[in-house]
């Protein structure tokens, strides 16, 4: 893996390359930091955690003025995460956006005492506390709005907070860090940057309370055995393989473009992204055509550039995994009717794919592909596609798209999977609770489930007169 390259320099510590996707070469590098730094780290960590548990106003005061600095640096840091990570500029500034919107949504979200009436003659309450020092761990496909989504949380709930980006994405995340912990006390949010088994460590560090991690499902299975060791608390959002169903009364046309981005955006590299379509066999060719019809209009190109749509696949080994399951699926006896290849130019571009023909048994369809390829398969009683669409071990999202909106309802609601939604995918609201169920993950983020997961209960019982 090119960019896991490390690079010594005399008398600093060691330095992995970061490479752009879009070309391919490394442009800059990061600190390849070691295990044996996590107990300073952690320690700073608990020791700042004592100023910063007990004085809610200020923690909300803090994370307010944290949202103002992330807007201001937006301009620094959109083209930074475009460059390491691919994306085209527009996602990178929403990417911005939603880290402002949540640190802002989590600064006044923390709960206060609250009184248990249940009737017997005492006066109880339940007061939240917050755990400790919070390791978060995180991928490459959203770093900065991934990174919010556990750190924005877990310190309105007045914990401190030592986050792990992926090796692939480092930068804009370190200079986000920066951005943010100069509102904050010092060490109440701390980054490290490093290669295996930096996160591994972190996540079994014995003076981390919770690990909250999105990741892939055999890393996140690592990371609930390592926090097993010390019994922390452990948050776990991993893969997805979401079906979309199509109903005999929808508009193909009409929906095309919108159900060509629910599968495509970031590359298709998105938890909850669709990655198999359920067709009509009556519609099935009209709907394979049109998605391939809007594909072949997409401009492909580095995410600086403009009027790129549709930027390259992150990194080498995960272009090499979308080629390998393309091949696998195509040696099953599928046809892509568009795409099926990388592109030749120098970076990791992989032309946009729309599969035919594909076996329900092919990896492709069972396994989450991570990338620019969509099977669509044809299925023949409603029952059928259901059944498939629950079939497989993950369970993140799913959606129905048809114009009778009752119907569609009631067909999402037999769903197996954490959200469900009606002619669009993938849409959250930052007041919703996100949880996959399977393998998909284990807890609960977002919304006051989300503070919750940051919190343990305290609660007193006082007599009415002594
Ligand atoms: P990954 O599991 O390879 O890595 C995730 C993070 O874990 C990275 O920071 C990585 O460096 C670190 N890591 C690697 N080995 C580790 C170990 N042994 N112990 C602790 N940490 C370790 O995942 P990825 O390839 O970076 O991301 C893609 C995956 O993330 C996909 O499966 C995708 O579906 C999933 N994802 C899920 C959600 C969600 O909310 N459910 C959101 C985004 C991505």
């Amino acid at each position: 893996m090119p960019n896991c390259r490390p690079r010594r320099g005399p008398g600093a510590g060691g330095r992995f390359a970061v490479v752009d996707p879009a070309t391919g070469e490394a442009f800059d590098d990061s600190p390849d930091q070691q295990p044996d730094e996590l107990d300073g780290v952690v320690g700073r960590a608990e020791a700042a955690w004592r100023g910063w548990r007990d004085d809610p106003a200020a923690r909300a005061a803090a994370l307010l003025a944290a949202a103002d600095a992330v807007e201001s640096a937006a301009p620094g840091l959109a083209p930074l995460l475009t460059r390491e990570q691919g994306k085209p500029l527009a996602e990178s500034y929403a990417e911005l956006d939603r880290t402002a919107a949540r640190l802002r949504y989590f600064a006044r979200a923390a709960p206060g005492p609250r009184p248990i009436r249940d009737g017997r003659p005492v006066h109880s309450e339940i007061r939240w506390r917050p755990l400790g020092p919070v390791a978060a761990i995180v991928p490459w496909n959203f770093p900065l709005q991934l990174a919010s989504a556990k750190f924005a949380p877990a310190l309105a709930a007045g914990n401190t907070v030592v986050l792990k980006p992926s090796p692939f994405t480092p930068l804009a995340t370190r200079l986000l860090v920066s951005v943010v912990s100069a509102a904050l006390p010092e060490d109440v949010l701390t980054i490290v940057t490093g290669r295996e088994p930096l996160g591994a460590r972190l996540a079994s560090h014995p003076g981390i309370r919770h690990v909250t991690f999105t990741g892939s499902v055999p890393t996140g299975r690592a990371v609930a055995e390592g926090a097993a060791a010390s019994l922390a608390r452990v948050t776990l959002e991993l893969g997805g393989n979401d079906a979309a169903i199509l109903l005999d009364d929808v508009d193909v046309e009409r929906i095309a473009e919108r159900l060509f981005w629910a599968a495509f955006r970031n590359c298709g590299q998105v938890c909850m992204a669709v990655k198999r379509v359920y067709a009509p066999v009556r519609l099935h060719s009209r709907v394979v055509e049109a998605l391939a019809h809007y594909a072949k209009s997409v401009v492909v190109g580095a995410g600086l550039n403009p009027d790129t749509r549709l930027g390259p696949v992150n990194n080498a080994p995960q272009l090499a995994r979308i080629e390998h399951c393309t091949a696998q699926a195509v040696s099953d006896g599928a046809r892509a009717v568009c795409g099926g290849h990388r592109l030749e130019r120098p970076g990791y571009f992989f032309a946009p794919t729309i599969l035919t023909g594909v076996p329900p048994s092919s990896a492709v369809v069972t396994e989450e592909q991570f990338g620019p390829v969509l099977p669509v398969l044809p299925y023949g009683r409603l029952d059928e596609a259901v059944e498939a669409a629950n079939s497989t071990r993950f369970g993140l999202g799913g959606s129905v798209w048809g114009t009778d909106l009752d119907r569609a309802e009631a067909v999402a609601g037999r769903l197996e999977c954490g959200t469900a939604w009606i002619n669009h995918h993938a849409e959250l609201s930052l007041a919703q609770p996100f949880a996959g169920i399977k393998e998909s993950g284990v807890g609960v983020a977002g919304g006051p489930w989300g503070l919750y997961g940051n919190l343990r209960p305290f609660v007193v019982h006082r007599p009415l007169e002594g």
